[in-house]
């Protein structure tokens, strides 16, 4: 079942009069239980396709679906009924002067036990949700952004990059949790990054970036085996490489 979709979308910034154009006919869909993973460099357009789907920033033109509605140009107040974003930030994206717990209760009306269902989901304990976010590792915290986002029930995780300000060890960890919550929770997931290898390892279907153009898309298996583009074949020339 098609649970996102977008069409045609297009996005394009001014920037000191020079026009950047992030987002060029691109399409994309999203099954049910499924892991998609964006991948491109820097500057490709992954984090403003990701902010078009959640409705923080709205396209110039093209649509977007949740099943069947189309819901182009609503925000995040609407969209976060059924998708959440998580970001490569997870300290910013908690209130500094909030404990865990007040944090994760504003977001959702949700009881006590059902948050302490969804902490241990997330491999954390119950002594954490009385600190501050500075209190925590940098791990625990994005697992922290992972349970409000899971305490939502919105059905959909929209991931930017949320590994990248980890340690390689702790990077692993937060991947194999989102393996387990898709699979506990039955939740769909957008994985963003620009590493191949990370992306690869658990996403059912890969979708390539590169200057606003989607260059490539499918499943994962094939486009590591059989990449059709050559700027995929680069990209995986330097995993190997490494
Ligand atoms: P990625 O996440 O793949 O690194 P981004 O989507 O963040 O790429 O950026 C794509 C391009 O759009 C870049 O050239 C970036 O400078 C530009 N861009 C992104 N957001 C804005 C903005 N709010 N205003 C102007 N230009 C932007
Ligand atoms: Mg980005």
């Amino acid at each position: 079942m098609r649970i996102l979709s977008g069409k045609d979308l297009n996005k394009t910034y001014v920037n000191r009069d020079r026009e950047v154009r992030p987002l060029q006919h691109v399409n994309f869909e999203l099954h049910q239980g499924e892991i998609l993973g964006i991948v491109g460099e820097s500057g490709s357009g992954k984090s403003t396709l990701l902010k078009v789907i959640s409705g923080i920033e709205k396209p110039d033109s093209g649509k977007l679906y949740h099943l069947e509605n189309e819901y182009t140009g609503q925000g995040p107040e609407k969209t976060g009924k059924f998708l959440r974003m998580i970001f490569q930030d997870a300290y910013g994206s908690f209130d500094p002067r909030m404990s865990m717990e007040r944090s994760l209760r504003e977001g959702s009306d949700e009881s006590r036990e059902e948050i302490m269902r969804v902490i241990g989901e997330v491999g954390l304990t119950e002594e954490l949700l009385s600190r501050r976010p500075r209190h925590l590792s940098g791990g625990q915290c994005q697992r922290m952004s992972i349970a409000r986002a899971l305490l939502s029930h919105a059905g959909v995780l929209l991931c930017d990059e949320i590994t990248s300000a980890l340690d390689v060890t702790t990077q692993a960890q937060v991947i194999k949790l989102l393996l387990e919550i898709r699979d506990l929770e039955k939740i769909s997931i957008i994985l963003v990054s620009h590493d191949l290898a990370l992306v690869s390892m658990i996403c059912d279907r890969i979708m390539v970036m590169k200057d606003g153009v989607v260059v490539e898309e499918g499943k994962t298996e094939k486009v590591i085996a059989e990449p059709s583009d050559e700027y995929t074949c680069k990209l995986l020339d330097s995993i190997i490489a490494v």
